[in-house]
């Protein structure tokens, strides 16, 4: 099989949503399993509502997740290739004007309803001879394009959803252009898809009633049409659709509070799918686990509560390597030893900062019984110390004070770091050092 070439066809009119990711990845993870190419499409003809800043964060979106398109292309940049396929099928007789406002076509819709008739549009445009469109011209009436269905069924294998067919005959034909020139949804895409080479359209299942229309316009245009798949669409927790215009949990949004690209990724993907949801150390490792043909007909719910707690499954197993950049522009200069003691506290990696500012200091001490804290200092053992020094010091604590469990552990957690809970102090403390633990236990800033 040739190498895929996917697309992934953003309209510029809001903040990309975990949605929408799961889209973009799943076309990015199968061009880059089958060594293919990823186009980033901006579906930009709508001019009133498609906005550069939203373009700008569309592709930083991408970036943060890891997607690095090969190409990207504006479709308001392509006018002239849509102007071209629409008088070709004006040639061929698939394309006709239509003259109906959307009030007249509203009253024939409920006329057909009343009679119980399906609402398609009943081509009355067809039937308009020169003379009657030269009339309503006259009138100041501008044509809407109309694309002629074959009335027959169209059937395709979808890469998701196996055998698919629609029957053509309910459809109403549907207009390409409008009055004013600007183009709909559908000629662009098909013009591009045909023009890129495009081997696989992977997108949401709301665009499964497009897919037929489409192929006939692709056929239409002397194409073949390529493969679909619809993956099934994320909703809410509570089951509400996700929107681009909304701002519903946009993918900047989750960015700034700090969470993983990868964990987004994982769950963006992974989720209602046949795989479990679980952290992944790599976009590959990803890759490795798509099956386009076992992901759930169902819709699947996405639940931050679920990603936070990926993000921290996530963090838990990542090496430094992949965070030592980000944690030094945090201000944390740690090593792997300190990475190594903190990273299973941690949910997101801004919490690190905490757990640095504990181990560099100056923190304030909590300290209830300073006798204790100041015969635990006086017991330290000389340094360097190790992973082995915590043991043998609480050890010979134990032995001189007679405390134990939590009445030995707490009050030295405490003074050591100011708080109740933490990471192993068998990796904090020699990250902490003598200077510091030894003034921290007799109650001093430090
Ligand atoms: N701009 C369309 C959308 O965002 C693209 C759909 C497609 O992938 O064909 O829904």
């Amino acid at each position: 099989m040739s190498a895929p070439i996917v697309r992934f066809a953003p309209s510029p009119t809001g903040l990309l949503h975990i949605g929408n990711a799961r889209t973009a990845l799943i076309n990015w993870l199968v061009a880059k399993r089958g060594g293919g190419t990823f186009v980033l499409r901006l579906d930009d003809t709508d001019v009133a509502r498609s906005r550069a800043e939203f373009a700008e964060a569309i592709a930083d979106d991408l970036a943060w997740l890891g997607i690095r398109p090969d190409r990207t292309l504006r479709q308001s940049e392509r006018l002239h290739l849509y102007d071209a396929a629409v008088e070709k099928l004006v040639a061929q007789g698939r394309l006709y004007p239509c003259y109906e406002t959307p009030d007249e076509l509203e009253r024939r819709r409920k006329r057909q309803l009343a009679r119980g008739l399906p609402p398609v549009y009943d081509r009355a445009a067809l039937k308009l001879g020169a003379e009657e469109r030269a009339r309503l011209e006259a009138q100041g009436r501008r044509p809407h394009w109309r694309f002629l269905l074959d009335h027959r069924t169209v059937a395709w294998r979808d890469l998701v959803r196996g055998e698919c067919h629609v029957d053509c005959a309910s459809l109403s034909d549907p207009v390409l252009r409008r009055e004013d020139g600007t183009y709909l949804y559908t000629l662009p895409s098909v013009v591009d898809d045909l023009d890129l080479g495009i081997t696989q359209v992977i997108r949401g299942e709301d665009h499964v009633t497009n897919t037929a229309v489409q192929i006939q316009l692709f056929e239409a245009l002397g194409g073949t049409a390529p493969a679909f798949g619809h993956h099934n669409l994320l909703t809410t927790a509570s089951g509400e659709g996700l929107s681009k215009r909304l701002g519903h949990l946009s993918l900047k949004g989750l960015r700034e509070t700090g969470l993983e690209p990868l964990a987004v990724a994982a769950l963006a993907v992974l989720v209602g799918s046949a795989e479990a949801v679980r952290p992944v150390l790599s976009l590959d490792e990803l890759a490795s686990l798509l099956d386009l043909a076992h992901i759930s007909r169902a819709p699947a719910k996405f639940d931050e509560a679920e990603l936070v707690a990926l993000n921290a499954r996530l963090l838990h197993m990542l090496p430094l390597s992949a965070v030592r950049d980000r944690l030094a522009a945090l201000g944390v200069e740690g090593g792997d030893a300190f990475w190594l003691a903190v990273r299973g506290n941690l949910e997101r990696l801004t919490d690190a900062v905490e757990w640095w500012r504990v181990v560099e200091g100056p923190i304030d001490p909590v300290i209830e019984n300073h006798a204790f804290t100041a015969q635990a200092a006086d017991l330290l053992p000389p340094e360097p110390w190790n992973a082995t020094t915590w043991k043998e010091w609480t050890e010979a604590v134990k032995s001189v004070t007679g405390a134990k469990g939590r009445d030995l552990f707490m009050p030295l957690r405490f003074a050591l770091t100011a708080r109740d809970h933490g990471p192993e102090l068998a990796a904090l403390l020699p990250l902490i050092g003598g200077a510091k633990a030894c003034a921290r236990l007799r109650g001093e800033r430090a």
